[in-house]
């Protein structure tokens, strides 16, 4: 099946689709299944960690579907137990080795992990992964501004992404600004905010004007906001569904309609507390 998902153009110099799958909470048993319905669906960006436990399912997926590897955008996760230099090749060659990929597409710091500060040394170990081919761009994940400040300050390499939670509850618009201002992507996790959005007078009347169903109105707010989303499920239908979302528009009114349901809905962890 061809796709329609647009590109976004990443400060590395190449394009991350818009709209990936993400496989957070899918047991490996369940995610060679989930990704091969995502790619037959037309899916091109796959988002695991190597926290998830799922890279082998998700490297099983790839090896099997019939979608070139040039043609789909892997993202895996470095956990907070192995931040540090060194560290960072051994993990990064441990998730390369199950996912069966002599490389990924972006390689994120999961968590800036404040206990130990060691984020600044692993960004650099992250500079050496992506001089030596292992990965195609870098990034971190659950980055405040602080941290991003501190990584763009050692004047090398400026993330290419930051994955924050973001979703109409929780719109974490200071670090957005600050992505934008230092030429970061927002990538958002728990774009559908795991569900707790989908029932918002909002979401709801939009659904209805538009006849599709609340998740798709909310994945269609993150991309006219400009957002990378990683919506994941293991319903084929909604991940068939939440794809389906570049035949119509919301209005300045329905935008700012959902824009007004900001309520501090973290449903994660703070970066500034989360020491794993
Ligand atoms: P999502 O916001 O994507 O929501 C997933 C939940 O919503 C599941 O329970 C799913 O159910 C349900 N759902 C999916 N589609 C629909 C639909 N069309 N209608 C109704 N319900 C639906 O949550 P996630 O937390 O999974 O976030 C997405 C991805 O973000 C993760 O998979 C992961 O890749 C990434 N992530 C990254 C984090 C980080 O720290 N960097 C933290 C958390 C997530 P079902 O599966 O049963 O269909």
């Amino acid at each position: 099946m061809s796709t329609n998902i647009p590109a976004i153009t990443l400060n590395a110099g190449i394009q991350m689709p818009q709209l990936g799958f993400g496989v957070f909470q899918v047991p490996d048993d369940d995610a060679q299944g989930a990704v091969e319905s995502a790619l037959a669906s037309g899916y091109r960006g796959i988002d695991t960690a190597a926290i998830y436990g799922n890279e082998t399912g998700v490297g099983r997926a790839l090896a099997s579907a019939d979608v070139a590897r040039e043609d789909v955008f892997v993202t895996t996760k470095l956990w907070i137990e192995d931040h540090g230099r060194e560290a960072s090749r051994v993990a990064l060659e441990a998730s390369l080795e199950r996912l069966g990929l002599d490389h990924v597409d972006l390689y994120l710091i999961h968590w800036p992990t404040p206990a130990t500060d060691a984020y600044l040394d692993t960004w650099q170990g992250f500079e050496d992964l992506a001089a030596a081919g292992l990965t195609r761009a870098i990034g971190v994940s659950n980055f405040l501004p602080e941290h991003l400040e501190r990584v763009v300050a050692l004047g090398g390499t400026v993330p290419a992404v930051n994955q924050i939670e973001l979703h109409p509850a929780l719109q974490n618009r200071e670090t957005v600004a600050a992505n934008t201002r230092l030429g970061i992507a927002t990538e958002a996790w728990s774009p559908l905010a795991q569900g707790a959005v989908l029932k918002d007078p909002a979401v709801l009347a939009a659904a209805s004007t538009h006849d599709v169903s609340p998740a798709q109105i909310v994945l269609r707010w993150h991309l006219q906001h400009g957002n990378i989303v990683i919506p994941k499920s293991v319903t084929p239908e909604r991940i068939a569904a939440n794809l389906d979302v570049f035949g119509f528009e919301l209005d300045d009114a329905e935008i700012a309609q959902l824009d007004a349901l900001e309520r501090n809905g973290r449903t994660g962890p703070h970066p500034a507390e989360f020491n794993g």
